[in-house]
């Protein structure tokens, strides 16, 4: 059986208002994807990392992450696209042929735990989807374009999803082509694309199993969260 992981390091990082990207900071003396790169290449069923990023990126993630690091399980730095649903398709066309299963991560995340990785692995070898995820601590609302309350969904059944997303690679890689053959019309009806399981869900009509992960699990997005960071390192 063949695992690959296709780790996300494209986009801006507008929300930090920095010029360097937020994958690209330095926390603990080291780059934010190093963390996530080095989880999933200690894992041993994981055969095969992608990383996609931005063209303008590839020399420094190739020489001073994977090179500095001998991360061998790298077999490409891929190019991404303007949303995070084309670099996740650059990544997936960019695996083996003969794989089973792929874990999508975002390279923003880098506290994500082996034990997640195997509990995600465990259940999408059962149901083809699963997705790390943590339960909402808060009430949820939902909202109409006024501003106002519609609904309280049971806070029992609400979850904050994370990556990894993991999926049965054929089944996924060809929900992403639909998704893209289908992307103009998808805009037109103002539908935002901004998770796998989302897709996967649309185009193949498979039902994520959820992860429970744990909250620590963060997206680096804004210039607080790179404080938590360091205070989980710290720890
Ligand atoms: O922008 P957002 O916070 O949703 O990004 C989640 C992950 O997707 C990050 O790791 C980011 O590097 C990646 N991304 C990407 N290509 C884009 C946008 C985001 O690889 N065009």
């Amino acid at each position: 059986m063949r695992c690959a992981a296709v780790i996300l390091a494209g986009g801006s990082g507008r929300r930090m208002n920095n010029k360097i990207p937020k994958q690209f900071m330095d926390i603990g003396g080291k780059p934010v994807l190093w963390y996530s790169v080095r989880t999933f290449s200690e894992t041993d069923f994981i055969d095969e990392i992608v990383i996609v990023s931005d063209e303008s990126h590839r020399e420094y993630i190739e020489k001073e992450i994977v090179d500095l690091y001998g991360f061998h399980k790298v077999s490409t730095v891929t190019a991404g696209g303007r949303e995070r649903y084309h670099s996740v398709s650059h990544g997936l066309e960019a695996v083996s042929r003969d794989t089973d299963y792929v874990f999508i991560h975002d390279g923003a995340r880098p506290f994500v735990t082996a034990h997640t990785i195997e509990r995600c692995f465990h259940y999408v070898k059962k149901y083809n989807a699963a997705v790390a995820a943590v339960r909402s601590k808060d009430t949820v609302k939902v909202g109409n374009d006024d501003g106002f309350v519609v609904s309280t969904p049971d806070r029992a059944n609400v979850w904050q999803v994370q990556t990894p997303q993991c999926f049965a690679y054929t089944m996924i890689r060809d929900a992403y082509r639909h998704l893209l053959d289908d992307e103009d019309r998808l805009k037109a009806a103002g539908v935002a694309v901004t998770d796998d399981t989302m897709v996967a869900k649309m185009y193949a009509d498979a039902d994520a199993r959820l992860v429970e992960s744990t909250y620590e699990n963060i997206k680096i997005t804004t210039p607080d969260d790179l404080i938590y960071a360091e205070s989980i390192i710290d720890r």
